[in-house]
């Protein structure tokens, strides 16, 4: 088969990221730049940080690669889900760079993205995928040409109700981090527990564990435990479910909670119990980056894809199962 260098851009919220990969599935350069978090996500604000900071990432990925844009023969960007703003920097930063030097362009679903990452730096085969984000929480599996969703939250992201979690007490941000330090030294108070059907809601819990927080007596230890214990349950209790439907025998986990060493000890625990094998990517391939956007559009292109400009319009709301996988 030809030989491929793809750049892949990822910009869905406030992380930017630039990937160079190969068909052979060799990461040449993987770079992320963080937009500085004080507070919530601005999108706006973090858009603006990711078109300034987009030409000089670039330059340092094609540094580390040894390459120049003439090298380049495919371009992938992050078409959705997540920040408008964030969406059209990457967006525009791929179509223009396509245009200028003749480089098919290919829009990728950035969930699926950490997917076929996960594919390709584990053992992983046909995994049914457990993907915890600051943005994004899902139980995916590949069934009848499609990545479908079993289960997901209704309302906030894992990620999302943690991180909210540490700025309501001024724990630091991101949340997910210090929440977990914390919690290694305390011990269970009641928080509730929602899981409705295959779904999850985490927006009550976050409301109670901050409520338990600021009650006085409450050691902020023992709300950051039963926070994860809670919320950490409810998601592989899902994942079990999801796992005995599907009847896959491999779980990857995905996204940046997933460095998380009491869920992955979860997750772990409920996988051996069922027989299935358990994968965890490398860190710098778990959160957001470019180097799986770069991967997915190679593999996508090798399938046939590539997008016309018209085609490359941002998805806010770009669900996993909307994708037809012609690649697998
Ligand atoms: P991502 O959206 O995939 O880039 O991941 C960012 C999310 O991962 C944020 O919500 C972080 O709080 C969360 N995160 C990072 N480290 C940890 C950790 N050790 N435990 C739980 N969540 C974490
Ligand atoms: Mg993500």
């Amino acid at each position: 088969m030809e030989k491929v260098i793809c750049l892949g851009i990822e910009a869905t919220a406030e992380k930017l990221g630039i990937g160079i990969l190969d068909s052979e599935g060799n990461i040449l350069a993987n770079r992320t730049k963080h937009q500085p978090l004080k507070g919530g996500i601005h999108p706006r604000e973090a858009a603006q940080h990711h078109a300034e900071n987009l030409r000089p990432l670039l330059d340092l990925a094609l540094q580390d690669a040894g390459l120049a844009m003439g090298d380049i023969e495919l371009i992938a960007f992050s078409r959705g889900p997540g920040m408008g703003p964030c969406l059209r920097v990457a967006a525009v930063a791929a179509r223009t760079l396509s245009l200028k030097h003749g480089i098919p362009l290919v829009g990728v679903n950035h969930c699926i993205g950490h997917i076929e990452i996960g594919r390709l730096k584990t053992e992983a085969k046909d995994p049914l995928t457990l993907y915890v984000s600051g943005g994004n929480t899902q139980v995916i599996a590949f069934e009848g040409g499609r990545y479908r969703v079993f289960g997901e939250t209704l309302d906030i992201a894992i990620g999302n109700c943690i991180d909210q979690f540490a700025r309501n007490l001024d724990l630091g941000a991101p949340g997910g981090p210090v929440v977990e330090r914390l919690a290694r030294k305390g011990s269970y108070v009641p928080l509730p527990y929602t899981v409705k059907g295959m779904d999850l809601s985490f927006s009550g819990l976050l409301t109670a564990a901050t409520g338990a927080a600021r009650t006085e007596g409450n050691r902020i230890e023992d709300v950051c435990f039963s926070l994860q214990e809670t919320a950490f349950a409810m998601i592989t209790e899902v994942t079990e479910r999801a796992l005995a439907h599907t009847e896959k025998e491999e779980v990857l986990m995905a996204g940046g909670v997933a460095v998380n060493s009491r869920l992955q000890e979860m997750v772990r625990t409920m996988a051996r119990e069922r027989g299935a094998g358990f994968f965890v990517p490398p860190g710098d391939v778990l959160g957001d980056n470019g180097a799986m956007i770069a991967w997915t559009g190679i593999l996508m292109h090798r399938s046939g894809i590539t997008h016309r400009l018209e085609e490359t319009r941002v998805e806010q709301r770009y669900r996993t199962d909307q994708v037809e996988v012609t690649w697998r």
